[in-house]
């Protein structure tokens, strides 16, 4: 189904081309800064079965939507995942979108990474905060760094291109960033950092984990060459490459500097629920369109209608005034 549409444009004036699906709020982590360790889910009966997603999917394709990144909760720890992914690959095969790419903690990824190539999957980002086996376990609570460094490898084996995300975390991973960098841009993947968002409760108090990728960056500075480059993978990332090692560093900062202006992206979660914006509460039932009618008509024009209301931008606040969550729902149910 090659795209007859111009892309949706938004209100003001941005082009909506990049669609990110959370295929479940579930998750075999419990990373302390993403969720507390008993979290209620989402129950299964509201969730969108994997052909209601997929068929949600071609609707965005169908209307100019060229990038497709499956997140979560943990992608890969839904049930028949590989369906949905081979089936979103045929548009990748007919053209119809550029890139399906997905978002994951590594934990299955020596099981899937074949596959996920095979489906037409190039280019993946793996989440890793540190490469310490004992600080893993701290951070992700259930996880375990030897199947992720087995999952990476396999990835690199099977032809996938990876980038690792690492939220920064003040007193937690802030002096080992040096040495992600060379980890990571050994083994040619690109690196980049995160600031935390204030996004539902978790059991600790985010003013205490918070660390402006500001100061990272000029800690960095002292033993590091860090040049801007004007590199983009159509995220909010701004990269530098660092001479020392010519890898590249992304650094995603939704706190200390705003880039809603270039935004192109809408989240869709596994109950088929649309956020125009990560940092807002505003969201569109697209569910009861999907659900109405067998014809995507009722569908298309309640995805345009979303689109109409895409709001400007976030407000995120961390500091001692501010540590209470700016949206209540967790990152795991719209995804990263
Ligand atoms: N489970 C997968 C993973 O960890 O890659 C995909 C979902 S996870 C919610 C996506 C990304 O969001 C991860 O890189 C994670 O570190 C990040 N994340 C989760 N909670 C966050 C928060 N409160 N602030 C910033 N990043 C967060
Ligand atoms: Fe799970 Fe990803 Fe959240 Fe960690 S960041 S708890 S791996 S969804």
């Amino acid at each position: 189904m090659v795209s007859d549409k111009a892309p949706m444009i938004d209100p003001f004036g941005r082009a909506v081309t990049y669609l990110r699906v959370s295929v479940t709020d579930r998750c075999d982590f419990r990373c302390t800064y993403c969720m507390a360790e008993n979290m209620t889910f989402l129950p299964k009966k509201d969730l969108l079965t994997l052909e209601e997603l997929e068929r949600l999917c071609s609707a965005f394709i169908a209307k100019g939507v060229r990038k497709l990144r499956l997140t979560g909760g943990e992608p890969l720890v839904r049930k028949n995942i590989m369906y949905l992914i081979r089936q979103l690959g045929e548009h990748i095969k007919a053209g119809a979108l550029d890139e399906l790419t997905l978002t994951t903690n590594g934990s299955q990824l020596a099981r899937y990474a074949h596959e996920l190539y095979d489906c037409g999957v190039r280019r993946i980002n793996v989440s890793l905060d540190t490469l310490d086996a004992a600080k893993f376990k701290s951070i992700t609570r259930w996880g375990d760094l030897n199947k992720v460094m087995e999952g990476i490898q396999a990835a690199q084996d099977a032809g996938l291109k990876i980038k690792l995300n690492a939220v920064a975390l003040k007193g937690f991973n802030e002096f080992e960033i040096p040495e992600m960098i060379r980890f990571a841009h050994g083994r040619g993947m690109d690196l980049t950092v995160i600031e935390t968002m204030p996004m539902g409760e978790i059991d600790e108090d985010r003013t205490d984990q918070y660390l402006p990728l500001s100061k990272l960056r000029a800690d960095l500075e002292e033993q590091f060459t860090l040049v801007d480059i004007p590199y983009q993978t159509g995220g909010p990332a701004r990269y530098v490459e660092v001479k020392e090692t010519g890898g590249r560093l992304g650094f995603i900062t939704p706190m200390t500097h705003n880039f809603c202006e270039s935004c192109n992206r809408v989240r869709l979660t596994c109950t088929g629920t649309l956020y125009m914006c990560l940092g807002q509460n505003d969201a569109a039932d697209l569910r009861t369109a999907l659900r109405a009618s067998d014809s995507d008509d009722y569908l298309s024009a309640a995805i345009d209608e979303a689109i109409g209301r895409k709001p400007k931008g976030h407000d995120f606040i961390i500091d001692r005034t501010h540590n209470r969550p700016a949206v209540a729902r967790h990152m795991s149910v719209t995804g990263g």
